[in-house]
């Protein structure tokens, strides 16, 4: 699958990501329903689902099957990209939540307080 998705917009990119608690802002009822149901679907009902709502069902394939896939959202929604490992030196966190301004882990930057 393609990392990229031009035809993803910035909106609903953020949505998705907001619906698997990646960053970004909570969609409408409506939107939000409709990402819940694409996320949830089994194959056939999901391909039914992406045919008729292409933008929402790409940024939901992107984020659930996608390795690049949040962070192709990320960028989509102009949010900045997480870095994968903890950028302190002795710390190989790679599962965060790390502060975007300087890379480093919660527990680096407590540790430093
Ligand atoms: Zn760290």
């Amino acid at each position: 699958m393609s990392t990229t998705n031009p035809s993803i917009p910035a909106d609903t990119a953020a949505h998705v990501l907001s619906h698997f608690g990646r960053g970004g802002y909570p969609a409408g009822d409506w939107t939000e329903s409709l990402i819940t149901l694409i996320d949830r679907a089994d194959m056939t009902n999901r391909a039914k689902l992406v045919t008729a709502f292409p933008e929402v069902g790409a940024a939901v394939l992107l984020a659930k099957y996608d390795e690049e896939g949040i962070a192709t959202l990320q960028r989509i929604a102009g949010l900045q990209v997480a870095p994968l490992t903890c950028s302190s030196s002795n710390c190989w966190n790679a599962v965060g939540p790390f502060d975007p301004k300087t890379g480093r882990c919660e527990d680096c930057i407590e540790a430093a307080a």
